[in-house]
């Protein structure tokens, strides 16, 4: 096993795209290090470059203490699982296990018991000899994950593996390959757009925007405090509200007239933009203590919550994230207020968390 450093890495390719920019990244061994990022942002182009499938443009990877630069894929000792399984469709699944140990000249003992060992991991025994046609999509993407498991490779490379699943299998598998990583301590890198997969699988996560890194964080990091105003309004669904704010008095108050909890410190001298998370907030009666005069715009029922939007002081679109047992009406009058925690301030000119 072993971590992944990737330094300074910029990819151009031949017709000139830029796919990355500039890429720093420092993944422990046995991490479960997520990239995520919207189309087009440059995560595969990096996954690809650490697997050896493409060559970067300038800067270094190193698996392990090795510098992999020249090295091809083969001899990186890495597994990929991509989007799409490839599976040899001739074959029995214990023969596509089997298949990469044989091309190494394991012996035959030693291939049977990587094998057994992946299928039980994977829970494959009954599915062992059957063909990939018979195999449903879901039991074929755990196939190809047996495959790249019976390697024992030092890292795991996972290009949007589970897209391809309908949600509910998408759930299992998530919770499969964070299981099975665990279990095996194995260090994984895994490319997304779905921050939910993002939240629910990483030990840290990397947003990826135009081919530079925005933040590297745990899970709750990336949450509650977004290094910019990219990510604030990447991560979440609804992402944060971006509300501009002015300082007066110690009190941090948006244009609309909400009073907000101001952290210590602010500047004066900038224009801001706090960012508040839909439940930070709240639909009151109005009048209630402490609430701002809006007014619904639309409420959007989801079973366990319910989103609100609301207009408040020439601020349109405000939207707030509740329990269902409050319900207010479209187009009522009602109150605003803020309930949550100091909310993240980011510096208009700079994008970035003041
Ligand atoms: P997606 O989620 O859509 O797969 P991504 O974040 O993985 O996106 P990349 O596939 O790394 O992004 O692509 C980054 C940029 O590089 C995009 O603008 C893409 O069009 C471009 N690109 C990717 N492969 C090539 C190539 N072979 N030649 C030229 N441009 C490319």
């Amino acid at each position: 096993m072993a971590g992944i450093e990737v330094t300074a890495l910029h990819k151009r390719y031949p017709d000139g795209t830029i796919a990355v920019e500039h890429v720093d990244l420092s993944i422990g061994d046995g991490e479960l290090f997520v990239m995520l990022g919207p189309s087009g942002c440059g995560k595969t182009t990096t996954l690809r470059a650490i697997a050896g499938l493409e060559r970067q443009t300038t800067g270094d990877i190193r698996i392990g203490t090795t510098l992999v630069n020249d090295l091809p894929p083969a001899e990186r000792d890495i597994a990929m699982v991509f989007q799409f399984y490839a599976l040899y469709p001739h074959l029995r699944t214990r023969d596509n296990l089997a298949f990469p140990l044989r091309a190494e000249g394991l012996p035959k003992a030693e291939v049977r018991a990587r094998v057994d060992e992946a299928a039980r991991l994977m829970r494959l025994g009954p599915l062992l000899d059957r063909r990939p046609r018979r195999l449903s999509g879901g039991e074929q993407q755990r196939v190809a994950l047996a495959r790249a498991l019976v390697r024992r490779p030092r890292a795991f490379l996972m290009d949007e593996p589970l897209t391809n699943l309908d949600a509910e299998l998408r759930a299992d598998m998530r919770t499969e390959i964070k299981h099975l990583q665990g279990q095996l301590g194995t260090t994984m890198v895994y490319v997304t757009h779905d921050q939910v997969e993002a939240m629910s699988l990483g030990h840290r996560i990397a947003i990826l925007n135009r081919g530079r890194v925005e933040q590297i964080g745990t899970p709750l990091e990336v949450y509650d405090r977004p290094a910019s105003l990219f990510c604030a309004a990447f991560i979440g669904s609804p992402p944060m509200n971006l509300m501009d704010v002015e300082v007066a008095d110690g009190k941090l108050r948006s244009r609309g007239g909400l009073d907000l909890t101001p952290p210590p410190g602010l500047p004066r001298d900038r224009d801001l933009v706090a960012g508040v998370r839909p439940e930070a907030l709240e639909v009151t009666a109005p009048g209630a203590d402490r609430s701002i005069p809006a007014r619904v715009v639309s409420a959007e029922w989801l079973g366990d919550e319910i989103i609100y939007v609301v207009d408040h002081g020439g601020q349109r679109d405000v939207r707030v994230r509740m329990a269902p047992t409050v319900r207010f009406a479209t187009d009522t009058r009602v109150g605003l207020r803020h309930t949550g925690a100091t909310p993240a301030i980011y510096d208009v000119r700079t994008e970035e968390l003041v």
